[in-house]
């Protein structure tokens, strides 16, 4: 992509509404655009973070065999009463119909609808055990909204639900989502500072998981085992009486957080207000069993910059970089050629072919932070060169050479 083309301009001074490192590097490189508090719009460069990010978690949901559906974002207020959840639920953006007068709500999560669409289909054990999964923006109306991508009112969320015949099931499948969840994550670059995290709010067990990255911007506090490679959340830290639940060791070390994903065994939370049930080999029925697992999208990438990043701008790993290299030249035309060559051996690159200054260029590729940056210059006219974004080591290398330099 040559950045000519590109309608959007990136920004020389921080962005004078917002507070949040993630949202003003995003907004700076024109990444993203803020519609208001909690809400933003993903231009190109950042829509093809956010679907790398989404080829990552789709690819590992197959893998998982789990369907791929997509449901509604408009919902009944039928059957958020249902649940009994439409009166509780503070999040819950509720309206009426002009027309109708009837109470929608915007899906801040979507078991009030998966469960009636099984409903539909889902008789006998046969049918069993169902893994579906969607792709979707959820609506919450959060009180505060004020960490940028951290915490939107309208954000992205991949949500997957599984329903079981029973608890063995259930819990076989919950294992293999959290083995999933922690190749997710090590796959789009964050492993290293992502832990997977005894929480509360189970239903069926005591606790539940939440998959927690450590960054100075986050809203909660976990007290980490290194060596088991888990961690504590504080709300539950006492009733493990400080020491970790694996290894039984009392060195943890505090770090604040952010949640980027977590998984839960519901049971029949959902399924027996929906009626969800289907008959077993002897003919009785019985009821549904369930579980859901959710990790936010525009959150990792938020996430991702905050946890990766200098004074200059965002570094990405390398598996959700907008492209893997940045092409720059010192002066206009001199890339050309390779650019052009680039496109035909298939690189993914970002030409930066605008007319201004070099040090500008300079300065737009470090606040970019894509993965490789080429440079061709005068001097070398048959080299270029090529330094990683977090790296300071500059490399002069012939064209064939450039995968070598990696
Ligand atoms: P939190 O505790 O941070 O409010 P939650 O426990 O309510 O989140 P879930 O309902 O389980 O979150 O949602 C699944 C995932 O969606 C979370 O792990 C998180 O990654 C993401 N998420 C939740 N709320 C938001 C939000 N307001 N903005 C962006 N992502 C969110
Ligand atoms: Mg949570």
């Amino acid at each position: 992509m040559r950045q000519s083309k590109l309608f959007v301009k990136s920004l020389r001074e921080d962005p004078k509404n917002e507070e949040s490192l993630n949202a003003k590097l995003l907004m700076r490189a024109g990444f993203i655009h803020k519609v208001m508090a909690g809400v933003y719009a993903f231009l190109p460069l950042g829509l093809r973070v956010i679907k790398k990010i989404e080829n990552i978690i789709r690819e590992e949901m197959v893998s998982l065999g789990a369907d791929e559906i997509l449901m509604s974002s408009l919902q009944t207020r039928e059957a958020w009463e249902t649940s009994g959840r439409y009166a509780d639920l503070d999040v819950l953006f509720k309206f009426t119909s002009y027309y109708s007068k009837g109470d929608y709500v915007l899906g801040p999560t979507h078991e009030e609808e998966i469960t009636p669409i099984l409903k539909q289909h889902v008789f006998s054990y046969r049918d069993l055990p169902i893994y579906v999964f969607q792709i979707q923006n959820k609506f919450r109306d959060e009180k505060r909204a004020k960490s940028g991508l951290l915490r939107g009112r309208e954000f992205l969320m991949k949500d997957l639900y599984s329903f079981h015949t029973d608890e063995k099931d259930m819990e076989d499948f919950y294992e293999l989502s959290s083995a999933t969840y922690s190749r997710i994550f090590e796959r789009v670059g964050i492993g290293e500072k992502t832990y997977k995290t005894f929480a509360s709010g189970g239903t069926f067990s005591k606790y539940s998981h939440e998959f927690q990255t450590v960054t100075p911007a986050g809203e909660d506090t976990i007290y980490i085992c290194e060596a088991c490679k888990l961690a504590i959340n504080e709300e539950v830290i006492e009733d493990v009486n400080h020491t970790c639940p694996q290894c039984g060791s009392k060195e943890l070390r505090m770090e604040k957080s952010i949640e980027v994903g977590n998984i839960f065994k519901m049971k029949d939370k959902y399924s027996a207000p929906f009626d969800l049930k289907f008959k077993d080999q002897s003919g009785d029925e019985k009821i549904v069993l369930m579980g859901c697992y959710g990790i936010g999208l525009s959150r990792l990438m938020g996430a991702i910059v905050e946890s990766s990043n200098d004074e200059n701008g965002i570094i990405w790993p390398e598996a959700v970089s907008p492209f893997r290299f940045h092409l720059l030249e010192t002066k206009p035309g001199l890339g050309q050629d390779i650019y052009q060559r680039m496109v035909a051996d298939g690189y993914e690159v970002l030409y930066d072919d605008r007319d201004v200054s070099f040090g500008e260029k300079l300065k737009d590729a470090d606040l970019f932070g894509i993965t490789w940056r080429l440079v061709v210059g005068e001097k070398n006219k048959d080299k270029i060169e090529i330094k990683r974004r977090n790296e300071e080591q500059i490399k002069l290398v012939e064209y064939g050479d450039i995968r070598k330099a990696e």
